[in-house]
């Protein structure tokens, strides 16, 4: 699956240790994020990870591009819901874009754990039927 990671500034330590905890099921995927969320999940996990420009710089933009070319199966945004941001619409865009090609998205922790989770499962069951 190609899955994309994008997290605002205060919910990135959250982003990392979710990718810190599913890294071996990460590693099995292809891994896309904007561009500070994606040096950040490098760092802590050295996974690799395909970085897009920073959010505000554009990025939530590419990752719109990739849903609208079917090129992504999974997104988890975790989203600052507290702070204005000056890329909302951007932001918009990326959410609208979703639910118009119907991608799985989470746009916080406890989703993000449900839709790893699952991942992590249907692994499992692959590895079971092989
Ligand atoms: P960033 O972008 O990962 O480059 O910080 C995320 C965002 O703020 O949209």
């Amino acid at each position: 699956m190609n899955i994309a990671f994008i997290a605002h500034d205060k919910k990135k330590d959250e982003i990392v240790k979710l990718a810190v905890y599913y890294k071996e099921v990460l590693k099995k995927h292809v891994i896309y994020a904007t561009g500070t969320t994606g040096q950040r999940i490098i760092d802590a996990t050295g996974i690799e990870v395909h970085c897009f420009k920073s959010g505000p710089l554009g990025g939530d933009q590419q990752i719109g591009a990739y849903i609208s070319d079917d090129k992504l199966d999974m997104i988890i945004f975790l989203r600052d819901p507290l702070t204005p941001q000056a890329h909302e619409p951007d932001i918009s865009a990326l959410l609208r874009l979703s639910d118009v090609y119907e991608i799985p998205l989470a746009t916080n922790i406890g989703t993000a754990e449900i839709l790893l989770g699952g991942l992590k499962n249907i692994e499992d069951i692959v590895n079971v039927v092989k």
